[in-house]
């Protein structure tokens, strides 16, 4: 099985080779923006969006003329690459999944991408890596770097410089581990196993939340563009790298401690766009508890659900086991013993007291085993479709996404029934 998988390290550049990325990205922001311009102006002249290969003429043009003749000091494929970033753009919109493309700022994801393996070297064994027009640049070796290198990424956050460097590699199939298990994601405790087991929550941003409004604060009282501005600036920069550092190690680790143990995780398909959407509603028609609902929005946002079930997505899939979504209605109210659903039964937020024949529990355990048996309903279901096509392969669970949003599709192939068996087990934890 193929695994596509990228190795980010902090850069160690020298000043020459800092001030060359700076131009770099600038250069590569200033082809994003006016091939952007002129797609929208084609656009309202009724002209068709011109494709990669017009745009891509349209640079050679640019790195000639006059005005922008500073275009061909960078390195031509990273100029060419954000044509590719703008068609992905276009193309996340119509397919509803973005906003319409906006023109990027300076400072904001300052990066540009080396595509061609050919052009670059990595020399992991004196921790540098050789890019174009850039030289030998060393980096912060951390970690090995396994496979083939396919593309680099080079990009700036908080004045500090990274690269990321993807690559490829084939692994044996891996078997997976353990058994089923179901999630139930909350406030209170970020995520509670059928087992019993939970994880507290970080709330990395409400830690910082008071310094960060301090330091927001400072910046808005600064002469816009100062010096004292520049730094008040870095500071509130440095405060939400930190904030997105803390979560970002958090979800990891979480979610490396669950796929580890378990051959399937069942999830809820929760849409966190619409559980955050503020409760303000419109002028006529002002919302209700709209505070409140901010505060659960913050919550909700900082505790990055989405982000979580991504890498539970693919770390699964690295170890052979799948993640299977499931539709959330009623796991919270509905009686794992009897099959009782009724609002009652859930009197507060902790507790699970069921109307009908009196079982008691946590109420965040009760959702998880519910949300459990429910994705062990959709297994049951997908088996029966495919079972005479295909004896034992399960068309469809075992797929998952890389960290890079491309398709990696892996199809397991076990013994009927073992999975199923595992799954009972784990099963029977009320
Ligand atoms: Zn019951």
């Amino acid at each position: 099985m193929q695994r596509l998988q990228a190795y980010k390290y902090e850069l160690r550049p020298d000043g020459q080779q800092e001030r060359q990325m700076r131009r770099f990205a600038g250069s590569c922001r200033f082809v994003y923006n006016k091939a952007l311009a002129l797609q929208k102006e084609r656009y309202e002249q009724g002209e068709k969006k011109l494709g990669y290969a017009g745009l891509c003429k349209l640079l050679t043009e640019w790195r000639n003329s006059a005005e922008t003749v500073w275009l061909a000091d960078a390195p031509v494929h990273p100029l060419q690459q954000t044509f590719k970033d703008l068609e992905r753009a276009y193309s996340n919109f119509f397919a509803k999944r973005a906003d319409f493309p906006r023109f990027k700022k300076k400072g904001r994801h300052d990066s540009f991408r080396y595509p061609d393996p050919k052009q670059i070297k990595l020399d992991q064994g004196n921790s540098r890596l050789f890019l174009p027009k850039l030289g030998w640049l060393r980096y912060r070796n951390s970690r090995d770097v396994l496979g083939t290198v396919k593309n680099v990424t080079v990009s700036q956050s908080c004045g500090k410089w990274f690269v990321s460097i993807q690559t490829e590699r084939e692994v044996e199939q891996p078997i997976p581990q353990g058994g089923a298990v179901g999630i139930d994601m909350g406030i209170a405790r970020f995520a509670t196993l059928s087992d019993g087991t939970f994880f507290a929550p970080l709330h990395s941003f409400r830690r910082h939340e008071v310094r960060l409004r301090k330091a927001q604060q400072a910046l808005s009282r600064k002469v816009k563009f100062s010096n004292n501005w520049k730094n008040a600036k870095a500071r509130v920069q440095r405060i939400h790298a930190r904030i997105g550092n803390a979560r970002r190690d958090f979800l990891h680790k979480t979610s490396t401690a669950i796929s580890q143990n378990h051959a399937m995780v069942c999830i809820e398909d929760l849409a966190v766009r619409n559980m955050s959407k503020s409760a303000a509603g419109t002028t006529e028609q002002p919302g209700r508890n709209v505070r409140a609902k901010a505060g659960l929005n913050k919550s909700i946002l900082d505790q990055a659900w989405f982000e979580f079930r991504r890498q539970l997505d693919y770390k699964l899939a690295w170890r052979g086991g799948w993640l299977v979504v499931v539709p959330p209605q009623n796991t919270s109210r509905a009686c794992p013993c009897c099959g009782h659903v009724s609002a009652a039964n859930r009197q507060t937020q902790a507790r699970f007291a069921c109307v009908e024949c009196g079982f008691e529990g946590n109420a965040d355990v009760v959702g998880a085993v519910n949300i459990l048996s429910r994705g062990m309903q959709v297994l049951r279901d997908e088996g029966r479709d495919t079972a005479d096509a295909s004896a034992g392969m399960l068309r469809g669970c075992p797929r998952s996404v890389s960290p890079d949003g491309l398709w990696i599709e892996l199809r397991w192939r076990s013994e009927a029934g073992t999975h199923r068996s595992d799954s009972g087990a784990a099963q029977c934890h009320v």
